[in-house]
């Protein structure tokens, strides 16, 4: 018998390479999205096969899944600074009402739950690099205090339904993840400065671009994910990839790639844009002997080889 897994978010970046990822190690994949920053798209592959399902839902409602699960993955949530602004109301939801029912269900079928907390919720950290003890700093009514909000609750959900009902549960503190599947449109700074190149437009950066951050390629932060999974660490975790770069550095670094001609243009910094990030991996070192091995020029070649085969008409959809 094929365990079976429940993978909340499955359309989106993070989600369907992780339906790709336990498909590939023999599990039985029912993958869950309500679409609203996600793309069918993503997983359109896996349609035909026997071994996955996908149920368009929205979390943040009842969720009843028929037969057993063995395990949860909690991924539906925008996770972009323009989608959750966007769309206030429905990030607070899935991170609170949305882990709620997940973990109901997670009670119900005695599945482990992984739930996909994030380096936000350090907020503008004052701690460098952030180990999972710092307790973050956190503007709650700021406009990014959606988003850093529902997932500090959802953390502590969490730990509640692991102490009192004694479910087992795992919490992944993802950082910047990127690579193939990611929309060209959404905003980050990977996806805005290859689509900008690609488009001909001058590279926005915003502030004076001395902020940082450390990108992680999506098949290592899989990778870690899946660990942890099958880890008996009930505590967070950071996954991520420490190799921290300002954003001016970055820009630079896109422009060689891309060969664009185009000028670096500066914007104003959004309301409590975090300056600096770095995630401390000695617990996912230590706890599950991972650390990202895809270096930043690789896994940005591959991530722009994938823009650049897009259509004209997903090329043109600029939200700049
Ligand atoms: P994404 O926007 O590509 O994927 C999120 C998916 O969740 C989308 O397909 C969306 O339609 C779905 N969704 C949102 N609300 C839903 C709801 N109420 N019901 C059902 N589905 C819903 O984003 P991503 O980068 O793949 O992020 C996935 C998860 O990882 C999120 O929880 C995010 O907070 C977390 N995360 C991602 C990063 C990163 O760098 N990519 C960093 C930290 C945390
Ligand atoms: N950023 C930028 N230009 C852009 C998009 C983003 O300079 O066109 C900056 C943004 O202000 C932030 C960094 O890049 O300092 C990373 O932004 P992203 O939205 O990718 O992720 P997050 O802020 O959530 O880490």
């Amino acid at each position: 018998m094929k365990k079976r897994i429940l993978i909340t978010g499955a359309a989106g970046f993070l989600g369907s390479h992780l339906c790709d990822r336990f498909i590939k190690e023999g599990y039985h994949v029912i993958g869950m999205d309500n679409l609203i920053t996600g793309d069918l798209k993503n997983i359109e592959h896996l349609f035909p096969r026997e071994d996955f399902e996908f149920y368009n839902h929205d979390v943040s409602k009842y969720v009843h899944v028929a037969g057993n699960l063995d395990y949860i993955l909690h991924f539906a949530s925008p996770a972009s600074p323009i989608d959750y602004l966007k769309i206030p109301i429905q990030t607070l939801k899935v991170g609170s009402l949305g882990t709620h029912n997940l973990l109901g269900l997670a009670m119900a079928k005695k599945a482990r739950l992984l739930i996909a907390s994030t380096s936000e919720i350090y907020g503008d950290p004052l701690v460098h690099p952030q180990t999972e003890d710092y307790y973050g700093n956190v503007n709650t009514i700021g406009p990014r205090g959606v988003y850093d909000e529902a997932k500090r609750f959802q953390e502590s959900m969490t730990m509640a339904y692991h102490r009192y009902h004694g479910l087992e549960t795992r919490i992944v503190r993802i950082f910047n993840t990127y690579g193939p599947r990611m929309r060209l449109n959404d905003g980050r700074v990977i996806p805005a400065f290859m689509g900008q190149a690609l488009r001909g437009e001058d590279i926005t950066i915003f502030g004076d671009g001395s902020q940082t951050r450390s990108f992680c390629y999506v098949d290592d932060q899989v990778e870690g994910i899946y660990r942890l999974l099958l880890s008996d660490y009930s505590d967070p975790v950071n996954i991520g990839n420490p190799h921290e770069i300002s954003i001016k550095d970055f820009a630079q670094e896109i422009i060689e790639l891309t060969g664009t001609d185009q000028k670096i243009v500066y914007q104003p910094l959004p309301q409590d844009d975090p300056m600096q990030r770095q995630p401390d991996i000695s617990r996912a070192k230590e706890i599950l002997g991972w650390e990202p091995k895809v270096d930043r020029k690789e896994g940005m070649k591959l991530t722009y080889d994938y823009f650049k085969q897009l259509s004209p008409e997903e090329l043109k959809k600029s939200e700049h």
